[in-house]
């Protein structure tokens, strides 16, 4: 196999894999599926414009039941797709870069972040960068970054990297790099709160915000101008985030407290906007397959509600409702249902 070279070090070859994109201690506090906390115990529901799609790490039987109709599972899907961890990715990493993230930054951070211990500035900093820019290299999570700002971010790791590793001062580097963040948390949230992974980028103002599981982070690439625009919103937290101070690295970081309600409600429209969109995504699949099958014009509303209705029911096992086959199963039951035959 011919490997592309590492990310980070682009010197070795990128060999490792399973790299994570957000480190294990974040997920397993998100995603464990019985709220322990604990690793192996993940299930993970990625939304994207269509699909969702399942991860499950290594659960036990008795909850795959619970998502699953077991009969239809087949190994394909489960080797394909749900060992598919989308907070992970494959060769992209080497592993003595792989293993230094880890070192001088990850566990420290869960150190910090598990146990309320102190927290080095620069390792705060970078920790966060790391993530911010592992994300985005990744695509995984449906936002990019500017060309100028990966690079950036890239180069300022690795240099950080080596600089700890040889015992230098980092200050230069922190200097140069265009990072800069506001920090929100909500400590008493999980385990039991509906968690998220994502976020969203505005290309005009470049602010990336992210929701981790309990924490917000609100990214900016412009040292110089860190105020937040006017018409800046994220789920009603915008006007605690706006006052929140901004974190360049060099002073203690700074993380604000959010009260459990607020994060909640700020949650739930976090589900509120994303069935939303994902509803004007749907319509605008199924008026396409409305022509491609030799109708006319868009699918009328009446038909296109039920058509949701039978495809999100209840009665279908979360997991299985959104495979290609019963999407378009469903798709003609219902048009069967309103008398269009043999299409
Ligand atoms: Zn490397």
């Amino acid at each position: 196999m011919e490997y592309n070279n590492c990310l980070i070090c682009n010197k070795e070859k990128a060999t490792k894999t399973n790299s994570h994109l957000i480190p294990s201690f974040m997920i397993a506090k998100v995603c464990s599926y019985d709220g322990s906390g604990k690793r192996d115990k993940e299930v993970m529901f990625t939304m994207t414009s269509y699909e969702d799609k399942v991860y499950v790490g290594a659960v036990p039987d008795t909850k795959l039941d619970e998502l699953f109709n077991q009969e239809k599972l087949t190994d394909e899907r489960i080797n394909q797709e749900l060992k598919n961890n989308t907070a992970s990715k494959d060769y992209i990493f080497c592993p003595k870069c792989e293993a230094n993230l880890s070192k001088y930054l990850e566990t420290p951070y869960a150190e910090h972040y598990s146990k309320g211990k102190s927290i080095q500035s620069d390792i705060a900093y970078f920790f966060w960068l790391s993530i911010v820019w592992r994300m985005a290299v990744s695509r995984q999570f449906q936002f990019a970054l500017p060309e100028d700002i990966e690079s950036n971010l890239g180069e300022c790791l690795n240099e950080y990297i080596e600089s700890v590793a040889n015992n230098q001062d980092v200050t230069p580097i922190i200097e140069k790099c265009k990072f800069s963040y506001r920090l929100l948390r909500c400590s008493s949230y999980l385990p039991n709160g509906l968690a998220y992974l994502g976020g969203r980028y505005k290309e005009n103002t470049k602010i990336l915000t992210l929701t981790l599981g309990d924490t917000i982070l609100c990214a900016n690439f412009d040292k110089q101008n860190t105020e937040l625009p006017n018409d800046y919103t994220y789920l009603g937290l915008e006007d605690v985030i706006k006052s929140a101070p901004v974190n360049f690295g060099t002073d203690s970081q700074v993380c604000v407290n959010v009260e459990n309600k607020a994060f909640e409600d700020a949650m739930k429209q976090m589900v509120k906007e994303t069935a939303f969109k994902r509803l004007l995504n749907e319509k605008e699949l199924a008026d396409k397959i409305w022509n491609v099958v030799g109708l006319s014009g868009n699918m009328p509303d009446e038909i296109f509600q039920s058509f949701m209705e039978r495809l999100y029911s209840e009665e279908e096992k979360q997991g299985d409702r959104k495979t290609a086959e019963r999407y378009v199963q469903v798709f003609n039951e219902t048009l069967e249902s309103f008398g269009f035959i043999g299409l």
